[in-house]
């Protein structure tokens, strides 16, 4: 395991090690493989004091610098792609070719709002003779970011390129499960010459850390990634002290497939993209409504390529699906499995763990699933779909809303009348036709409802780093 780093915290510019640590397993063999230290509330205090001074320089950054440390640092990340995704498939299991993309694209977050850097217009308004109104767009201020598990590298990059783009500096407080993408970030951004303060990298007892932050007025915007429990829980804290936060939450995908369609295609892209990550991911397609006259070869093609994904250990050639990333999300399925098939939905295929070393779970198929059943309501987070038929799009639409969610949603079609109704009345922050892309760095990217609010990515990222500030001038 030489290629795992050994991880510290990242503090004004200087590796910290701390006397407590806990250890970081590999999620397909359970053996440990490096102690993470974590911050005591001292090393949140020096955090936050590097990050004001950091802030302090790097708003008077010229939006062009800061861009270009940020570009170095891409390209420094881009040049050690192999050494990050070998960490990354080591900590989360992932398949190494998904680690890889996922490099790839945690460097395109960062290169889009580096663009973007240099694009914060503000505007100008007219008023009496020799008046005029300048708007503003200045940073917020320190950024505390709050990165989830699934996406070890690339969804701190998220919270990275918004903050230091728009002139914030960030203390980051990524995963304890899957520390590594987030320490290569913070050593590429110290590579690539980023002042010290600007970025900070914290580990830790979760609840600690964003419990003490949170009530540090120099902490000016929450940006959390994660589940709606902890994410209402958070704005909950903030509102307190009317810190604004940017969240993106859970969410339970729905796929309304119509009759119109290429149904096996449909069916087959559908199960590649429901298992990729082992289905932990936000937008991870799960509920899947289909016309009655498309169903029964829509299922029978959906399970036939669900049960021959190659499970396996994410570091070997070929595998398609690594394990979970965590031991509870073993039980968190069995038991949504259990209470569906219990009250009369059908177990197509898998439902159970794979084996008793590695937190393997089978690629799960539910159909018949009664609305009762908690997997209808409660979003999964696993390899798990559920397949059931409609006899109207009337009836997909109204299944598709009902959940607390609204983040992903699709929708396989050719019908421009079908797409027209969906486009107006699936509630969802990201809907995509015939594909199961969501978004791209340059689409905004969030949810409605309970998945949260804020977005993240296109032109309207940065805007939740910033503020506006109205400057009148009279030349009389
Ligand atoms: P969880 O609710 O315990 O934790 C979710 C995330 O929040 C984790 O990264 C955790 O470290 C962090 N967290 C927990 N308590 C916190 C606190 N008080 N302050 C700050 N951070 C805190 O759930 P879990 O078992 O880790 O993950 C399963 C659930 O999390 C899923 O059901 C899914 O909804 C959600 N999740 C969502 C995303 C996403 O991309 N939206 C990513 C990962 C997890």
């Amino acid at each position: 395991m030489t290629q795992y780093p050994d991880l510290h915290l990242y503090i004004g510019g200087e590796w910290r090690k701390t006397p407590d640590s806990l250890a970081v397993l590999n999620p397909a063999t359970e053996a440990e493989i490096a102690r993470l230290p974590h911050a005591r509330r001292s090393d949140l205090d020096d955090a936050l004091a590097a990050a004001e001074a950091g802030f302090r320089l790097w708003r008077r950054t010229a939006p062009r610098d800061r861009a270009d440390i940020i570009l170095k640092a891409a390209a420094i990340m881009r040049a050690r792609q192999e050494e990050i995704a070998l960490a990354i498939t080591a900590e989360h299991g992932k398949p190494l070719a998904q680690a890889r993309l996922e490099v790839i694209r945690g460097c395109e977050f960062l290169e889009w709002d580096a663009g973007e850097a240099v694009r914060t217009y503000g505007r100008v308004i007219p008023s009496a003779p020799g008046v005029r109104y300048i708007v503003h767009h200045q940073p917020v201020g320190v950024v505390l970011g709050l990165s989830p598990w699934n996406f070890p590298m690339s969804q701190p990059c998220r919270k990275v390129a918004g903050a230091l783009a728009s002139g914030c500096s960030i203390i980051l407080k990524a995963a304890e499960e899957t520390p590594a993408g987030a320490l290569h970030i913070a050593r590429a951004f110290h590579d690539a010459g980023l002042p010290p303060g600007v970025l900070n990298l914290v580990f830790g007892t979760p609840a600690m850390i964003s419990d003490h932050l949170i009530r540090q007025d120099a902490v000016r915007l929450v940006a959390f990634t994660g589940s709606t429990a902890v994410g209402r829980h958070l704005t909950t804290l903030a509102s307190e002290h009317m810190t604004p936060v940017l969240m993106e939450l859970g969410g339970h995908a729905p796929v309304i497939v119509c009759e119109d369609t290429d149904v096996e295609a449909a069916a087959i892209s559908s199960a590649v993209r429901k298992y990729r990550n082992a289905g932990q991911v936000c937008t991870s397609p799960t509920r899947f409504f289909v016309h009655e006259g498309a169903y029964d070869r829509f299922l029978t093609t959906f399970v036939d390529r669900a049960a021959r994904t190659v499970t396996g250990n994410g570091m070997e050639a070929g595998v398609e699906m690594g394990p979970l990333a965590n031991e509870r999300r073993l039980p968190a399925l069995q038991s949504l499995v259990e209470d569906a098939v219990a009250k009369g939905a059908k177990l197509c295929t898998g439902g159970a763990r794979i084996g008793n070393q590695g937190y393997f779970f089978a690629p799960t198929v539910l159909t018949n699933v009664p609305a009762h059943a908690r997997v209808m309501q409660e979003e999964p987070f696993g390899p798990l779909a559920v397949i059931n038929p409609v006899t109207s799009l009337d009836e997909a639409i109204a299944k598709a809303n009902s959940v607390p969610y609204g983040l992903a949603a699709y929708a396989f079609t050719n019908r421009a009348d079908y797409a027209d109704r969906m486009t107006d009345e699936v509630e969802a922050g990201n809907l995509s036709f015939n594909t199961l892309e969501a978004s791209l760095p340059e689409t905004p990217f969030g949810g409605v409802k309970s998945s949260g609010y804020g977005r993240e990515g296109g032109t309207e990222g940065l805007l939740n780093y910033m503020v506006v500030k109205t400057v009148s001038h009279s030349m009389t």
